[in-house]
């Protein structure tokens, strides 16, 4: 590129279409030109011998990333780009591949033109790409274009989603290309940014575990209380006896259980006669009615009916924090020491 702007001048507003003089003439040519949000951009220049790009990104959850870019003279649209980005780009890999195609088709088709023009709606793009250290692989691919670029370029950061004709044609074709069916474009690979790689990891490995957590052969008494994984996540906030870790478990100090392991000679309680089971002890067993009632009122006043869900306990705090004073002030599933 002949001249190249230094960077600079973003913050002020430049008036370019109302300028006698085209900013690629000026002398003092800032390094961004700031479009106003008005008047409204036409999608064409009105003068022969100017191509126009508009470039723009768009994501759709981290899934779903594409851009595009819309390229006009004064005769009208020239053509128009279209891609889709791999799972896990980010908006600002989709704004710098649109700059970066931008430039290239300038660089191989901007022969019959006297001057170019580049309108992106991030700032951050532009600059990024007029500094040298410390940035992506396609920006300093830009700069280098822009460098060797033979038709004097001018770049505009444009407003987005206030009327600009361009701009919002780019914004509609990249979420086009964004939420087009997979195989619609070819992917361009990229490297996913570090926060998403792990949010991408935790939320696998969590869908992973649950999985496997739904058809587990053991483990069946705590699944009654955390049907889900993430369910689980309430323990986390609040102190939980071992007595209750162990109750939920169904391996702690009840008959049921004792007489498994050949600990005791009846599984039944010594009290009621029934099974003395997690469900016994929770709900039933008339030796706790007195230390369970603070319990009973905590699931009552959540609107849910006496004797609970397994799982319903673990969806509200109040509860939990009552049932685990519950099971420690009974003292029946303390181990002797
Ligand atoms: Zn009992």
């Amino acid at each position: 590129m002949k001249a190249l702007p230094a960077p600079g001048g973003i913050d002020r507003p430049f008036s370019h279409h109302s300028s006698s003089l085209p900013p690629w003439l000026s002398s003092r040519l800032p390094g961004i030109f700031k479009v106003p949000k008005s008047p409204i951009l036409p999608l064409s220049p009105a003068l022969p011998g100017i191509i126009r790009a508009y470039t723009d990104g768009s994501v759709f959850s981290s899934a779903q990333v594409g851009f595009s870019v819309v390229l006009a003279d004064h005769t009208g649209p020239v053509a128009t780009i279209q891609r889709a980005l791999t799972p896990g780009s980010t908006i600002f890999q989709a704004e710098s591949l649109a700059f970066f195609e931008a430039l290239r088709w300038l660089d191989q088709h901007g022969q019959s033109y006297r001057a170019g023009e580049i309108y992106s709606d991030s700032l951050s793009v532009l600059t990024s790409a007029l500094q040298a250290p410390k940035t992506t692989l396609t920006l300093q691919e830009c700069r280098d274009t822009l460098h060797k670029l033979a038709l004097p370029t001018a770049l505009f950061w444009i407003p987005s989603h206030v009327g600009h004709h361009g701009n919002e044609r780019a914004d509609l074709l990249a979420k086009e290309a964004a939420q087009a069916a997979q195989g619609t474009f070819q992917l361009i690979p990229t490297t996913p940014s570090r926060s998403l790689v792990k949010n991408l990891l935790g939320s696998t490995s969590r869908k992973l575990w649950n999985d496997e957590w739904q058809v587990a052969k053991t483990g069946r008494s705590t699944w009654n209380f955390f049907p889900t994984v993430g369910s689980a996540a309430i323990l986390n906030k609040t102190e939980i006896s071992y007595q209750l870790y162990q109750l939920l478990t169904g391996h702690c100090k009840l008959n049921s259980f004792l007489h498994r392991i050949k600990r005791s000679l009846s599984f039944n309680c010594t009290l009621c006669n029934s099974v003395e089971d997690v469900e016994h002890f929770l709900f039933y067993c008339t030796r706790f009615s007195t230390s369970r009632y603070p319990f009973k009122r905590a699931v009552e006043r959540k609107k849910i009916v006496w004797p609970p869900p397994h799982a319903d306990i673990f969806r509200h705090l109040s509860i939990v924090k009552s049932l685990n004073v519950f099971v420690s002030r009974s003292k029946h599933l303390d181990l002797v020491v």
